[in-house]
């Protein structure tokens, strides 16, 4: 079978698919959670070190699909995308007080001028370093938001469930800076509600909590949290108010809303994003500064505003997927649909030549999210089984098997969905 146009085709993609208790450079101890093993298998990422992992490339389609839908969304607010340095001076975390709490989960190096530095973590200095300007920006510049999405470094005690609890991650970070506390407040809630339009968008089940501030410190916090067992945080949501908090900012359990204490539900989430109000905690220390109308250089307020880009991609895994099977947000899945050609030598490969070229040129013409969603199968020497095998289990949503009746004046197709265990047989018009 020989192609006109060009196709995205597996005999040409790089998946790797393998079974990991027979790989002996993978210990069976470093796979802890069913997404980080169905990715692996799948050839959807590789481990490079515990806790670091490569993106192959059906992982990264996957992962630049979440981007597109952040960066809309932040854009939509007005967010600036810009790409912060990697390697932040160590000066800068001893001005915010930060460096020796931090404690061993950072990352440190120095150059050969002994000069310290550290693989950033987060970016609350450096932000606030970069708005530390001879003369200040005026007032009439804010609110400024800027973003970034790069990776982050954290030498986690337990890196563990993949690319849930990495070393070396992928976050998108939105820093916000005001001329007060009234207009740090309100972009404040302009971004949450971003993140809310996020988490509808991918269409997982999540629930915004009020959130410990921790290290990062600040006045005010929201916790985005996908329900789950495997999450590593704990969630009380009360009965009697419908207010959810981290279990972290709760005393004896208690509603910290209403002082309920029988009826409160207590379940376990996966942190996927944290936004924090901040005030002047880092802009003070580290001269972030706006001129104001009296030409007078005054500290500026902030907030800071994480998304766990890889942490939510395996999460969603996590949470759809079987044991055998992986599923995605049909947004977030590399591709949508699987067309599967009859095997070489076979009678229908014979009626059906042009057919399935034909298919995928009509689909991704026809239907415009479908464009570079669909994949052909054309690994010919192989059974139709073994293939829809590797269709379902990479979790394209429709797999559509060419067969003799798909020929002719009035073909008809075979098309399977995957979520649904549907199987219809639907003419090119449907
Ligand atoms: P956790 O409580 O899970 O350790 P955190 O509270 O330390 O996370 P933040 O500092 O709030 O994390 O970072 C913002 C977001 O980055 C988190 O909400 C999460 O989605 C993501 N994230 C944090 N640590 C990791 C990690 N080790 N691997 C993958 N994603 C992470
Ligand atoms: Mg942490
Ligand atoms: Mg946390
Ligand atoms: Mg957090």
């Amino acid at each position: 079978m020989t192609f006109k146009i060009p196709l995205h085709r597996v005999s040409k993609l790089f998946q790797p698919i393998i079974n990991i208790s027979k790989t002996s450079n993978l210990p069976m101890q470093d796979v802890t959670s069913k997404s980080q093993k169905l990715m692996l298998e799948l050839g959807i990422i590789h481990q490079a070190t515990p806790g670091c992992f490569h993106f192959l490339p059906l992982g990264l389609k996957a992962l630049d699909k979440l981007i597109k839908i952040v960066d809309s969304e932040m854009q939509t607010i007005g967010g600036q995308k810009m790409l912060f340095s990697e390697l932040t001076n160590s000066r800068l975390w001893k001005m915010s007080g930060r460096l020796k709490d931090a404690g061993p989960e950072l990352f440190t190096l120095k150059d050969r001028h002994n000069h310290h530095y550290i693989l950033s973590p987060t970016y609350e200095e450096v932000a606030s370093d970069l708005l530390s300007l001879n003369p200040p920006i005026s007032y009439k510049h804010f609110p400024l938001k800027v973003y970034q999405i790069s990776s982050k470094f954290r030498d986690e005690t337990k890196p563990r469930y993949g690319l849930m609890r990495g070393r070396e991650f992928l976050m998108k970070d939105m820093y916000s800076f005001d001329i007060d506390e009234t207009s740090a407040k309100d972009t404040y809630n302009e971004i949450c509600t971003s993140y809310d339009k996020i988490f509808d968008r991918i269409g997982i089940d999540y629930v915004k909590v009020l959130g410990d501030s921790g290290s990062i410190g600040g006045n005010l916090s929201h916790e985005y949290q996908f329900k789950a067992p495997i999450g590593e945080d704990c969630i009380i949501t009360c009965n009697k108010c419908n207010f959810s908090a981290n279990s972290e900012v709760c005393h004896e359990k208690k509603c910290p809303n209403c002082g309920e204490q029988e009826n409160v539900l207590v379940q376990t989430g996966i942190e996927v994003g944290h936004t924090f109000l901040l005030g002047d905690k880092y802009s003070k220390p580290l001269k972030a500064f706006y001129l104001g109308k009296n030409a007078k250089p005054q500290v500026l307020q902030m907030g800071s505003y994480g998304l766990g880009l890889s942490r939510i991609l395996a999460a969603c895994v996590e949470l759809l997927s079987t044991e055998t099977d992986i599923a995605w947000p049909d947004v977030l899945a590399p591709y949508n649909v699987a067309i599967i050609p009859p095997k070489a030598g076979s009678k229908e490969e014979q009626v059906t030549k042009d057919v399935p070229e034909n298919l995928y040129k009509l689909l991704e013409d026809s239907i415009p999210q479908l464009k570079d969603n669909v994949l052909l199968d054309d690994r010919l020497s192989l059974t139709i089984g073994r293939r829809y095998l590797d269709a379902k289990r990479t979790g394209y949503r429709y797999i559509v098997v060419i067969n003799e009746k798909s020929s002719g004046e009035k073909p008809t197709f075979e098309m399977n969905d995957t979520k649904e265990t549907d199987r219809l047989y639907l003419s090119q018009e449907e």
